[in-house]
């Protein structure tokens, strides 16, 4: 079974890790060393069985291929997860147990932060290992860097889809006023957008409302607000078959991953005549920021924000594949970044 799933989707390695004496069940997945070793964060959830970590691992690190080969990282992809609460179960020896587990590779996946992991974390597992990024004194967190790219994103699908890049007046309806959505909320207002927002935390909405001004509506109403642009910024799979007919939008740009349930609602979206910002791209300034310390010079935070040019110009390329090929847009980002390896490979 397991390999049914590794050759349709090519991952190289799946590397099961299992530590008794430091509690450690983890899985690294590397899905591809063609562009260069496999980059991908450790992500720590309270999994409900073995089978749902194992398909969250594949998932995710095949995405990450992607993401680090469209932003012409010179990276592969890979992904690895620990099973736990990481509100309970984290602990030092824990997290340098996974380190060793990173260090037997020699140099094949390098992790970082995710869902669940923070930078504490990283700098018990650079304990075991130099094959981590995103520590303490280093690109450390990659929310404000991620809002920005995704600000960036934002302002070329309105260039797209109204001929000017100006935010001025447009209106904005936004899932999420985490570490990352709260910054592009922030970016947005600045810049003259409208801003009506949405979360499941009271501190969150008010600090929106009291520090930006924000409009805010129930978690459950943001689907329906009128607006130019709808920012998930929040959850994935938010983009479903209960929520794609109520959407009142001409965008769909935010920085959630995996946005889509599945890839049928690229086409449904594109349907209803709604520009969908294809997530792996319009989100990949996290990724710009941690491999910064690859680079081997001081970490730059100019130099990253630099790089972010790179997001729109994609987009750019993505928007105007699909309008000549008649694909979505998710298609067409898929072909774009597939052209990456092919020539790597060829
Ligand atoms: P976060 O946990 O700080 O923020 C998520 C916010 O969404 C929280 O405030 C939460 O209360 C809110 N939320 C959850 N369910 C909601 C719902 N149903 N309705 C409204 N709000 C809801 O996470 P983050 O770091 O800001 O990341 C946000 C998204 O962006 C995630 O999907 C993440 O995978 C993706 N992403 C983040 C980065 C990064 O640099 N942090 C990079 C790439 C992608």
């Amino acid at each position: 079974e397991i390999f049914k799933e590794t050759f349709e989707k090519g991952h190289e390695q799946v590397v099961f890790c299992s530590d008794p004496a430091a509690g450690l069940k983890a899985i690294i997945a590397i899905h591809s060393t063609v562009l260069g070793p496999a980059l991908g964060g450790l992500r720590m959830w309270n999994y409900k069985s073995e089978e749902e970590a194992l398909t969250d691992v594949l998932r995710l690190s095949r995405s990450m291929t992607y993401k680090n080969a469209a932003m012409g990282l010179g990276l592969g992809g890979g992904k690895a997860v620990i099973i736990g609460d990481p509100h309970r179960d984290k602990t030092p020896e824990l997290f340098r147990a996974f380190g060793r587990f990173v260090e037997s590779l020699g140099g094949r996946y390098i992790t970082a932060e995710d869902v669940g992991t923070c930078e504490e974390d990283m700098n018990y597992i650079a304990q075991e290992t130099y094959h981590v990024v995103g520590l303490t004194g280093k690109s450390g967190n990659p929310s404000p860097v991620t809002a920005y790219g995704v600000f960036l994103g934002i302002k070329a699908a309105v260039e797209w889809v109204f001929g000017s890049d100006d935010l001025k007046g447009k209106k904005v309806a936004l899932q999420g006023l985490g570490h990352v959505g709260m910054e592009v909320a922030r970016l947005l207002t600045e810049s003259g957008a409208e801003v009506t927002a949405a979360d499941i935390y009271p501190d969150r909405v008010k600090e929106a409302q009291e520090i930006l001004g924000a409009k805010i509506v129930e978690p459950e109403k943001i689907y329906e607000v009128p607006c130019d642009i709808f920012s998930p910024c929040a959850l994935g799979a938010i983009i479903n078959e209960n929520t794609i007919d109520r959407l009142a939008c001409k965008i769909v740009a935010g920085a959630a991953n995996n946005q889509l349930k599945d890839e049928n609602f690229a086409r449904r979206l594109m349907d209803r005549g709604i520009l969908y910002a294809p997530d792996y791209i319009i989100n990949g300034g996290g990724v710009i920021n941690v491999a910064e310390e690859l680079s081997g010079m001081p970490y730059s935070i100019e130099r990253v924000f630099r790089k972010l040019s790179v997001i729109p110009a994609r987009l750019k390329e993505v928007f105007a594949l699909s309008r000549s090929e008649g694909i979505t847009t998710a298609e067409a980002a898929d072909r774009v970044t597939e052209k990456r390896f092919e020539k790597v490979v060829a």
